[in-house]
């Protein structure tokens, strides 16, 4: 039942938006209560707006009536940033899915927010272009999910994440008003707000159209497969590599977990026996690829590779990365559930953290599964569980604190390319001192943020969200969801 003032919130909604584009049926919040991690928070109502102009109603709807307001997109996010953590109305992009421009002579296209990552690479591919960021999620992720959490991928260890090619963006701020941050140029005049809105996970405003740069598809690509007896064997062979001057455009990891897990669904030819393969690609000029992959091959058997499979053809290519694209859902088909961690470290740390997440892991009794951008050192452990088991989920949550700490004291941090959301505020405290954490809560009030836009996620104080402490952090990692 909606108390009185959801209930005048949902009539307003509904004339601003249409009768069809408003939720507040309990039985159909259940399918928003949650993102693909672990924690829930159900919303009261849920709106779809068509435009921007609707987008800036339903902020000011909510914002008249002290709701708390959710931007979210596919709901395909692993910090619980699209949950609803106060309640309130979630403000789902997806019915704004349009490629409004794609201008291949100034390599710009500009889009809605709600379009799918793929279908933008899709649509830029036919132009012999490329729109770099390219998260294993495409297939489902938005453009505005992207933006708010900065992206990475596997090819952007060559390219950089989402930041590096985002132009402008139009956003409607926390009080409704609708402007534009940088255009379409690489550098705007004044401040990067452009720069300091990507990755503030919908914290700053809402996403209303994105103006992205495209780079021209390279000539030539050479993929590759290298097959290792352990996880550490193919965590040294990724500096190895980078050591040689080579760059390589994408350098990922699968550990023998995600082989079988892959291998049992798709058939896709990745060695059973192995303890890991890196998956490395090159590209560029005809006349410096095979060099490249060259050198590659060599790093590989240096550190002892069993082999190197060169793709001999595109289908080739594809079926290799149509398995590593896979590979987190393939966990699915062997466990009840898993926790997607996300983590970073400098590369050269890799080996003795992937030994720690090994040993921290074993001995909490789970078995997991690394797959993961081994070139950013962005490490991506997928622990295997059963909710149902009693404990098990307070358990995976406090092993997965363990893990994020491992990676600060290796001289990481606590996300690489998924962001902080809802579900690792308590950890900016390991990072952060609390004048760095008052100077981003300033920038919060400076964009017009009140308490109750996208609250509860990524500081760890807040207005009516409890104190997210880092000392606490096992405290309300056992409890998981519970932030109020
Ligand atoms: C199988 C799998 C593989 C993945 N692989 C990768 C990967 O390789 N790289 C990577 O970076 N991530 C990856 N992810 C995580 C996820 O797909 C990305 O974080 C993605 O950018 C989220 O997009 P979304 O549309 O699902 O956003 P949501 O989950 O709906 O929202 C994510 C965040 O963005 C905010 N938001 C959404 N839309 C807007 C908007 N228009 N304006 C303002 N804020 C907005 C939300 O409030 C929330 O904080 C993966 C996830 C899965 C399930």
């Amino acid at each position: 039942m909606l108390t009185n003032a959801l209930a005048t919130v949902v009539r307003e909604l509904q004339s601003a938006l249409g009768k069809r584009h408003v939720l507040w049926a309990p039985e159909d919040m259940l399918g928003y209560e949650y993102d693909a991690t672990i924690d829930r928070a159900r919303p009261d109502a849920v709106a779809f707006p068509a435009n921007a102009e609707e987008v800036a109603a339903v902020v000011r709807i909510t914002r008249r009536h002290d709701v708390p307001v959710v931007p979210r997109g596919s709901g395909t996010g692993l910090a619980g940033g699209a949950l609803a953590a106060r309640g309130g109305v979630l403000c789902v992009l997806t019915r704004m899915n349009r490629i409004l421009e794609l201008d291949p002579a100034n390599r710009v296209a500009v889009v809605e927010p709600g379009v799918i990552n793929l279908a933008l690479q899709d649509a830029a591919a036919a132009h012999g272009l490329l729109y770099a960021p390219d998260p294993s999620s495409q297939r489902i992720c938005t453009l505005g999910g992207n933006i708010a959490t900065n992206a990475g991928g596997p090819h952007t260890l060559a390219h950089g994440s989402t930041v590096n090619h985002v132009l402008g963006l139009e956003v409607v701020l926390p009080d409704g008003r609708i402007t534009w941050l940088g255009g379409r140029q690489l550098d705007a005049p004044g401040p990067d707000l452009r720069g300091l809105f990507v990755g503030s996970e919908g914290t700053l405003g809402i996403v209303t159209k994105i103006c992205v740069r495209l780079v021209p598809v390279q000539a030539a690509v050479r993929t590759m497969l290298a097959d290792f007896e352990s996880v550490e064997a193919a965590s040294e062979a990724v500096s190895a590599v980078i050591r040689r001057g080579v760059i390589p455009v994408a350098l990922e990891m699968m550990d023998h977990e995600i082989i079988a897990a892959v291998e049992h669904v798709l058939h896709i030819g990745y060695p059973l026996d192995a303890g890991a393969v890196l998956l490395i690609e090159v590209e560029g000029l005809r006349e410096s690829v095979e060099a490249d992959a060259a050198q590659v091959v060599a790093a590989c058997r240096e550190q002892g590779a069993r082999e190197v499979r060169v793709a001999e053809s595109e289908a080739e290519r594809a079926r290799l990365w149509e398995g590593r694209k896979a590979g987190i859902g393939a966990i699915g088909t062997v466990t009840p559930n898993f926790y997607l961690l996300d983590g970073v470290v400098p590369r050269t740390r890799l080996p003795e953290v992937m030994r720690g997440v090994a040993e921290l892991t074993a001995r909490y009794g789970f078995r997991v599964a690394n797959i993961f951008h081994a070139g950013d050192g962005n490490l991506h452990p997928n622990i295997m569980f059963d909710e149902l088991q009693p404990g098990a989920t307070a358990k995976v949550l406090e092993l997965g604190g363990e893990i994020m700490r491992l990676c600060v004291d290796a001289g990481g941090s606590i996300t690489g390319e998924h962001g902080v959301g809802q579900e690792k505020r308590s950890y900016m405290e390991w990072i952060f001192g609390p004048e760095d954490l008052r100077a981003m809560e300033r920038v919060r009030l400076g964009f017009g943020a009140s308490e109750l836009f996208n609250p509860c996620k990524i500081l760890p104080t807040g207005h009516g969200c409890g104190q997210a402490h880092a000392a606490d952090a096992r405290r309300h990692l056992a409890t998981p969801g519970v932030y109020l």
